[in-house]
């Protein structure tokens, strides 16, 4: 039996290992000025003004929504389809997640779906890039516009994506990331807020610091958010390695829509047009006209070493603490049938050409 190919392998190089030494060896292992040389590289590499290290990706979501003013009472759309911290993130300031549904082709939120949810109390729109390709910002800045509504670009899956030359991050007006182990760059742990807004900036780093302008200080809410030099040091040399990473990640999907591409009720991911996709998943869907189910089939390729993903099992409308602000079974049809569909398959950048070889093979078997 061959080794088991896992959906994610985190490796540590040199580079890192190199950096964290100078942390240890600094006597700073706190947030400080490394952490600051890695907001400023993250933020030109972003093209935007400011970068605001955290702890999380949840974290860097929670400053978006403190800086974006987002309050009690007010209503803040987004995409059932997802990582649930996208959308605890408005409940955390009271306001009320309305979910819109998706594009069942790219996962992403559905645009006429997000205006068709717009009231008097809509703040915000969190978008996320799911599975690494943006959103359809270019509609979703009109509505934004159009609505004097803040958008918020959950890009925890995007790093290095573009959308007509743009980067993430900067497609909305106050764009987040995680680096936890297994996104497409990490710090262990970690997440950043950017914005070409000052005052959001502001916002977002008062917050990570208990609402502290000047020592002892506190002007507004805030708590712990902070990172450290350890985490940044790692994520400056995971930065320099990104380019290659996503590289490499994307010729491993092209393997697989290469090889994979025909075969009948299995639907590969499409990539929208002036999109870099930067696959931190490569999600297929299994649909009634494959010869498995979408369980039988993970199951299957379980039992031949290929440990896929289920990303998301369950749209979150349907969780009990979203389920009773009076979401039900049926209000969001495509992501709920999507959940029951969707598979991924390993595209991690340590993939191997036998590794992905044998797992188009046993795919194909079936
Ligand atoms: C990973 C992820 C998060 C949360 O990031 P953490 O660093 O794990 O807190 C938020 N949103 C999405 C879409 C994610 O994939």
């Amino acid at each position: 039996m061959r080794k088991p190919i896992f959906i994610t392998r985190v490796k540590i190089g040199k580079a890192e290992r190199q950096a964290i030494e100078r942390v240890f060896d600094s006597g700073m292992i706190a947030q400080g000025a490394v952490a600051e040389k890695f907001e400023k590289e993250f933020a030109q590499f972003c093209g935007t003004k400011y970068a605001v290290a955290v702890s999380s990706g949840t974290a860097a979501l929670n400053c978006a929504c403190f800086a974006a003013g987002i309050k009690s009472g007010d209503e803040v759309i987004t995409t059932p389809f997802t990582f649930i911290a996208t959308a605890n993130a408005p409940l955390l300031f009271g306001a009320k997640p309305v979910f819109a549904d998706i594009k069942e082709e790219t996962f992403n939120l559905d645009s006429e779906r997000v205006e068709e949810k717009i009231t008097k109390r809509t703040k915000a729109v969190i978008t996320v890039d799911l599975f690494g390709q943006p959103a359809d910002y270019r509609e979703l800045r009109r509505i934004a516009r159009k609505h004097r509504l803040v958008l918020i670009e959950d890009a925890a899956q995007a790093h290095g994506a573009k959308l007509e030359g743009k980067k993430t991050g900067a497609l909305g007006h106050i764009g987040c990331f995680s680096f936890y182990a297994t996104k497409n760059m990490t710090t262990g742990e970690g997440g950043m807020v950017v914005t070409d807004n000052k005052d959001y900036a502001q916002k977002a780093r008062l917050f990570r610091q208990h609402g502290e302008a000047k020592k002892y200080d506190y002007v507004c809410l805030g708590f712990n958010y902070h990172t450290t030099d350890i985490a940044t040091s790692i994520g400056r040399a995971q930065l320099r390695r990104l380019p290659r990473l996503n590289q490499r990640r994307i010729k491993n999907a092209q393997f697989y829509y290469d090889d994979l591409e025909g075969i009948k009720g299995l639907i590969l991911p499409v990539v929208k047009k002036e999109v870099r996709h930067v696959f931190h998943q490569f999600t297929i869907r299994v649909t009634p006209d494959f010869k498995l189910n979408r369980d039988q089939f993970y199951e299957y390729l379980k039992r031949k070493n290929i440990f896929c993903g289920i990303y998301y099992p369950q749209s979150l409308h349907l969780y009990p603490h979203f389920k009773k602000l009076g979401y039900k079974k049926g209000d969001f049809p495509i992501a709920e049938r999507v959940a029951k569909e969707v598979i991924s398959l390993p595209v991690h950048p340590y993939l191997t050409q036998s590794e992905l070889k044998y797992i188009v093979k046993v795919i194909k078997s079936i």
